[in-house]
């Protein structure tokens, strides 16, 4: 029995670890794929206070190596659901069930790819996911945000406060994001938009040059040369095996505000990072919600002996 398991080895579930062996709890991790998370898939993060310039797979090491100096155990596993009842969970996993007192979630989301050749090898080479992450990288630059959600439609505004030129590429007839952003869009001549249009073939061997884009009422090609494309069709939260102890919003992530306190969840379950609802997912805002899911944990699993 722990006192506490953490689903996923990101920096929302590495910190939570941190805190919770502070306070001397058992407290196991569990992870189904990538010690470090999301963030080892970028070459160069530069807003996480503290170091000017890392690569994410630095910074995970570092995360890693610090949770196990704590006395953090780890486990490769992947999570598929939790039973019980608080201060008795069962966590089930592929290869073995786990008990604990307390279970923090904290299985982070993933960002929707393209699925066009070459996208995994160039991202971080002239493809992004984040704006907010890269954005400043691109200043005076030519940029492609591909979408016309309220998520491309703010990348390209920032972007387009930076960079020489900002194409807006989405593949309906029309933009589905706040009418108030499409106006901005519109006042700047720096920005164009071009809709009904879909990515075909991505240009560049050791860094993206140029795409090639389909118009799919015309039929007409072009190909757009860029320093930068900047991915914004969605994100992907992995919480189908929590919901039956959480309640999923309709894009699937965990209901829960700063407390990290899941809305209709048994007492003792708690969400942390990029797999609850928040605005801001970034490696700050992930490790933020890891110190404080872990201190209202151990407050629950204080309050069972009291
Ligand atoms: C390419 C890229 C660049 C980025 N650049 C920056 C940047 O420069 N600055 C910045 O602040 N942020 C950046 N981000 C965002 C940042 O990485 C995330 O906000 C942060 O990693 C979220 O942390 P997390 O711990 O909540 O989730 P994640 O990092 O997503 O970690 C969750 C972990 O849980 C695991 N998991 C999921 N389900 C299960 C399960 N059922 N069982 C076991 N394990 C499970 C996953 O495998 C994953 O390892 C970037 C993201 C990407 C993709």
């Amino acid at each position: 029995m722990y006192d506490i398991i953490i689903i996923g080895a990101g920096p929302a579930g590495l910190t939570a670890a941190i805190y919770a062996r502070r306070a001397e709890k058992q407290v196991l991790v569990i992870e189904k794929d990538t010690f470090g998370g999301q963030i080892t898939h970028s070459p160069r993060v530069e807003n996480y206070p503290g170091f000017s310039s890392v690569s994410g797979n630095e910074l995970a090491d570092r995360l890693i190596e610090q949770t196990i100096e704590q006395g953090a155990m780890i486990e490769l596993d992947e999570v598929t659901g939790i039973e019980g009842t608080p201060g008795d969970y069962t966590v089930k996993g592929v290869a073995k069930d786990y008990k604990a007192r307390a279970v923090i979630i904290a299985s982070g989301s993933h960002h929707r790819r393209l699925g066009l050749d070459g996208e995994e090898r160039l991202t971080g080479e002239g493809i992004s996911y984040c704006a907010v992450c890269d954005g400043a990288f691109y200043r005076g630059q030519t940029v492609a945000v591909i979408g016309g959600g309220n998520s491309a439609l703010q990348d390209a505004v920032m972007l387009s406060d930076g960079c020489e030129k900002v194409y807006v590429v989405q593949n309906l007839p029309y933009l589905t994001g706040e009418e108030r952003l499409q106006k901005i869009l519109a006042d700047r001549p720096q920005v164009e938009i071009i809709c009904s249009s879909v990515v075909e073939r991505l240009v560049g061997n050791e860094s993206l040059r140029a795409i090639e884009i389909l118009n799919t009422e015309s039929g007409e090609r072009r190909s757009l040369s860029i320093d930068g494309m900047f991915v914004a069709i969605g994100q992907c939260p992995e919480n189908e095996p929590f919901a039956s102890v959480t309640e999923l919003n309709g894009a699937g992530y965990i209901t829960a505000d700063e407390s990290c306190v899941p809305v209709g969840s048994p007492d003792g379950i708690f969400a942390a990072g990029d797999c609850r609802t928040k605005s801001v997912r970034q490696v700050t805002t992930a490790t933020a919600d890891g110190a404080v899911a872990a201190l209202a944990a151990i407050r629950f699993i204080d309050s069972l002996s009291q």
